[in-house]
């Protein structure tokens, strides 16, 4: 069986990563307090290296927007941290003969980087970036293409786990896979129907998927 995560607030606190660098940040650059807030708001769901030639601007930045990406990105990784217990999880589903992927939205390098630096990446059998194949969650493609990169197909039954209701979960029921939502103490969106499960984490979600094979 396959299993598609989504990595951002799902395998790791992106939310905690961010508040780190963005506090470090502000302090070399010795920038205002309002500063973080300004970075963090923009960052919020996704960082692109376009948002760094807007920061460069209203923060009154000298660096070059390429350089800030630069230091985001080795910044943002190296502050990233799996939540507890999700890579013994992953461990415990590949041991089984599940076939697992991380479908997520979002740049290449630093998507991948926060792989490497958390030490996820290998437990995967495909990666699955929108930079990098050109379609986002909750794009059909973006689903189909992180099944081909697993070597595995939609139509032999999968499962997504996310955060997001919109990309993750609608994106992946509309395309026929079952759903663990992430909630995170969140309501429901209002209007979407519901997932399949919901649960407080990765891990239980792992635990629903083990228990329902
Ligand atoms: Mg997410």
């Amino acid at each position: 069986m396959l299993a598609l995560f989504d990595l951002d607030n799902t395998l790791i606190d992106r939310s905690g990563g961010l508040e780190n660098w963005a506090r470090g940040f502000v302090r070399s650059r010795r920038l205002g307090e309002a500063a973080e807030s300004v970075i963090c708001e923009r960052l919020r769901d996704r960082a692109y290296p376009a948002d760094f030639v807007h920061l460069r601007e209203v923060l009154g930045l000298s660096d070059g927007p390429g350089d800030l990406w630069r230091e985001y990105v080795d910044g943002v990784a190296r502050s990233a941290r799996c939540f507890p217990g999700v890579r013994e999880g992953l461990e415990a589903l590949r041991d089984e003969g599940w076939t697992l992927g991380v479908a997520t939205n979002g740049a290449g390098d630093i998507q991948r980087a926060k792989l490497a630096a958390t030490g996820l990446g290998p437990l995967f059998h495909g990666i699955c970036v929108s930079g990098e194949i050109g379609a986002r969650k909750p794009a059909y493609a973006h689903f189909e293409a992180a099944a081909a990169l697993c070597g595995a197909r939609l139509s032999a039954g999968a499962w997504m786990v996310g955060d997001s209701p919109e990309t993750d979960m609608e994106g992946a029921r509309v395309a026929g896979l079952r759903t663990a939502w992430v909630a995170g103490g969140r309501a429901w969106t209002d209007g979407l129907p519901e997932p399949d499960v919901v649960v407080s984490g990765a891990l239980e979600a792992i635990g629903v998927m083990r228990a329902a094979v």
